[in-house]
């Protein structure tokens, strides 16, 4: 293998380790701090102390020389860092240390340096350094963020590598993850590293198979919860099923990925199950997603909230599950001049336009917008009027997945020079034709 770049990578122990350091600002205090952490016997050299590095000198962490630099300054030192203000100074560092074999680093001026300092990732039981030979600082950083945002899914595969080893991995964890509406690309940065990551994934029938394919091939894909089966009794067995499969392979020191459409704490039962996790002692994390509600209000260009227009947006079950009947709703308590979003509510879409206009009191000219698929493939918008949605939707025949949204909102479609190549919206209904 060739190496680029003209410097060594390396880490070093200096525990112990006498370390010079020119300088007493901001620099060379967060150099102080890095130093210390890994052990070094620091000395400060400057004319001035900044408060920071005054207070270590008093609580005897680092030796104080209050002084410009002197060549001898270097006498018995390992290392060197010049991080004073002003650039004469550092560069007589640079010149000293080279002079008497001791590895130097000047800040910011990478020709003057013997060693430069890597960007630097804790992640845990492992280090990351990036380095772009010091040619490129601002590339480094982006390679640091980079990895930062995928800490999580390297942090798995490390534990992984010790179980394959026999060293004893650490406990299992559950990530109780949103997987968004259904386009793949309103998966958070999180949930994509942590799906790649997964040993096992336990998912949603709304999950959809672009989503899944995105998880490690390795990982083991369970399906619960199917469609039209999520209610009653079947609902429970269900759900305890869904708790007894996370405790058991959190149990194998697994990593398991518990995947729901929309946000998890949204009509997902994800808190059910973070309370089951909870109570069994089982480490997990709550991942958001992008709940149905925010997905298909953008995909069909319908602004929740309106200076002019809503000051409200109330997500509200139609059902309190896919395929049950009836719900706990207040409807004399809606908020009923704001936005409402409906999930799970088309099946029963004629009974809820009579409890929305007149248990919650919303005028039947109300606009409304069905979307069904939002975000996926077969995307499909219903618009029309609230009196009508009964007859509209059966027209149509939205089926679940669908949203619904009511209120003036309902009958916006903002729309970008790409949605409007878009064929699938219908027009239906005066309120659709005259946008
Ligand atoms: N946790 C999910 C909601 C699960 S309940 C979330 O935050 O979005 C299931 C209901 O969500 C469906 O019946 C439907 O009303 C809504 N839904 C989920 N995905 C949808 C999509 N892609 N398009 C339209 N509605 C969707």
């Amino acid at each position: 293998m060739t190496m680029s770049g003209t410097y060594f990578p390396i880490f070093c122990d200096i525990r112990g380790t006498p370390v010079l350091v020119v300088g007493a600002g901001k620099v060379a205090e967060r150099k102080i701090g890095s130093l210390l952490a890994h052990g070094a016997a620091v000395t400060v050299v400057a004319p001035r102390f900044s408060d920071p590095v005054r207070r270590r000198v008093e609580r005897g962490e680092v030796r104080g020389i209050r002084s410009r630099f002197l060549p001898e300054h270097l006498g018995g030192m390992a290392m060197a860092f010049a991080a004073a203000s002003d650039p004469a100074a550092n560069r007589s560092v640079a010149r000293e240390a080279r002079r008497r074999g001791i590895p130097v680093n000047v800040a910011d001026v990478p020709a003057e340096c013997t060693f430069i300092l890597p960007a630097v990732v804790p992640a845990g039981s492992f280090t990351l350094a990036v380095s772009t030979s010091g040619k490129n600082p601002g590339a480094a950083r982006a390679i640091r963020e980079f990895l930062e945002d995928r800490k999580a899914e390297i942090a798995v595969r490390f534990e992984r590598g010790r179980r394959r080893k026999g060293i004893p991995a650490s406990k299992g964890i559950v990530y109780i993850v949103g997987a968004g509406p259904g386009d793949p690309d309103l998966l958070t940065v999180r949930a994509l590293g942590l799906l790649r990551s997964a040993d096992v994934v336990l998912y949603d029938y709304l999950v959809p198979g672009e989503i899944l394919s995105l998880a490690s091939p390795k990982a083991a894909k369970i399906c619960f919860a199917r469609r039209g089966r999520t209610a009653g009794h079947g609902s429970a067995l269900k759900q305890n099923a869904i708790h007894a499969a996370m405790a058991r392979f959190a149990g194998e020191g697994k990593s398991v990925v518990r995947l729901k459409s929309g946000d998890p704490l949204v009509f997902g039962r994800g808190g059910e199950e973070g309370e089951f996790l909870a109570a069994k002692g089982i480490p997990f994390e709550i991942v958001p997603g992008i709940t149905a509600a925010a997905g298909c209000a953008a995909a069909a260009g319908i602004p929740l909230t309106h200076r002019d227009l809503s000051s409200s947006v109330t997500l509200l079950a139609g059902h309190e599950s896919d395929g049950k009947r009836g719900t706990k709703i207040d409807w004399k308590r809606l908020p009923a001049r704001g936005t409402l979003a409906v999930y799970m509510g088309v099946a029963r879409a004629k009974d809820l336009a009579r409890d929305l206009v007149e248990k919650a009191g919303i005028p039947g000219n109300t606009p409304f917008a069905a979307v069904e698929n939002g975000t996926r493939r077969g995307q499909r918008i219903l618009r029309g009027r609230l009196a009508d949605l009964p007859r509209l939707a059966s027209a149509a025949g939205i089926r679940s997945p669908a949203i619904l949204f009511v209120g003036k909102t309902a009958s916006l479609a903002l729309a970008g020079d790409r949605d409007r190549e878009n064929p699938e919206e219908g027009t239906y209904g005066p309120v659709a034709q005259s946008v």
